[in-house]
């Protein structure tokens, strides 16, 4: 490292005492990978990278501006025909990120005046949204209806008496820390019940739950009855972007969100990528099959050898260990014979490993995975 010299005292020097956060690589390309979600390996598809390097020897590489003004607008024109086509929306508006769909949307459809009522582990970018819209926001206790309901009460009834404010409820689908799923349901029910604003993120649903993988909202059969669907183009579309869908008119107020206006659009390529996977992904819906027939394989198979995979119902498996220096020796141990899977030691939820199972893992790699898990399990005596 090239040696700085110093000629005042350091203002940042506190970062230097704060613990060090080491970022998990991935192993080695030999390894068998847990941790993507890639759902159906579309960014290393070839039909999507042919696609890319011609959208780049032609277009090139960055946009160049924000949304409004770049010239590679018609490549997301397109893409969000094509998504709202797929998803059943009237439109869709999409984001550099899933994380900033959640600030655009938030910061449009809330302010200081409205409530919004949220799943206490929704995706970080739901509270960070909240946080910058002014909104007052009110988590409730994991998918527990009876919570949420009592806190639509609690606002509606303070709300009668301030004037009319404005109530929304935000939840995620499929929650990544878990792999469960919200009742979204009962969820859509009481959110007419007491006049609301529902907003599904449904970042781990698309591509995954419904026919097709069409996402949360088909899975439900709730069409028509979530006011906005955010999703992401950076797992199941293995590409990056975000997305929201809803009205026409909900589309026309997130072309003047801060993401949209303030920051440049994704590259065109990314567009054109996108748009390629999504029509692997509807001309392939078998590949949802094969990817739900791996994650009950996987997951039957581990709870069996005694792993504690908590409530997970989707590809996402967590084995819940609760103790840091546990996870990490299996993880590791994991990772010394080929198996990459991703540890979560400083976070919100308890200490844990996470396996992310995808439609292109063959059954041996899944068989290694679970013999793999017990040598080691057992090894370090978790099972
Ligand atoms: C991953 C995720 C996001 C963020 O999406 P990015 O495209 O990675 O920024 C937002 N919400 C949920 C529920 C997620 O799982």
């Amino acid at each position: 490292m090239q040696s700085i010299r110093q000629t005042r005292p350091d203002p940042l020097a506190f970062l230097a005492d704060r613990e060090e956060v080491s970022l998990d690589v991935p192993s080695a390309d030999a390894a068998i990978g847990f941790w993507s979600k890639d759902y159906h390996g579309l960014s290393r598809h070839p039909d999507v990278v042919k696609a890319v390097v011609e959208a780049i020897a032609t277009r090139g590489l960055g946009s160049g501006a924000a949304r409004a003004e770049a010239d590679g607008t018609p490549a997301f024109e397109e893409l969000e025909r094509r998504l709202a086509a797929f998803r059943v929306v009237e439109a869709v508006m999409t984001f550099q990120t899933g994380f900033m769909t959640n600030l655009g949307v938030l910061t449009t459809i809330a302010g200081e005046a409205d409530s919004v009522i949220y799943d206490q582990m929704s995706h970080p970018s739901v509270g960070d949204g909240i946080r910058l819209s002014g909104a007052q926001g009110i988590t409730y206790v994991h998918r527990d209806l009876g919570a949420l309901e009592s806190a639509l009460r609690h606002v509606r009834r303070k709300g009668a008496a301030a004037g009319p404010r404005r109530v929304v409820v935000a939840t995620d689908a499929v929650f990544g820390m878990e792999g469960d799923v919200a009742p979204l349901f009962e969820i859509a029910g009481l959110a007419e019940q007491f006049g609301a604003v529902l907003v599904v993120d449904d970042a781990h649903g698309f591509g995954v739950l419904g026919r097709g993988g069409r996402g949360a909202v088909d899975h439900f059969g709730l069409h028509g009855r979530v006011d906005v669907e955010v999703g992401t183009l950076s797992k199941a579309i293995g590409a990056l972007g975000g997305f929201a869908g809803g009205r026409t008119y909900l589309k026309q107020q997130l072309v003047r969100a801060r993401p949209t206006l303030s920051s440049t659009a994704l590259p065109p390529a990314i567009a054109v990528g996108a748009i390629a996977a999504l029509a692997v992904l509807d001309n392939e819906p078998e590949r949802v099959e094969r990817l739900w027939s791996n994650a009950g394989y996987l997951r039957t198979r581990l709870r069996a050898l005694g792993f504690d995979t908590g409530a997970s119902e989707t590809p996402i498996v967590p084995i819940r260990v609760g103790d840091a220096r546990v996870t990490s020796q299996l993880w590791a141990g994991l990772r010394t014979i080929g198996v990459d899977t991703q540890r979560i030691i400083n976070s919100r939820v308890s200490p844990r490993l996470r396996l992310i199972v995808t439609s292109e893992h063959s059954t041996e790699d899944l068989d290694y995975c679970v013999q793999a898990m017990r040598d080691v399990g057992a090894r370090i005596g978790l099972i």
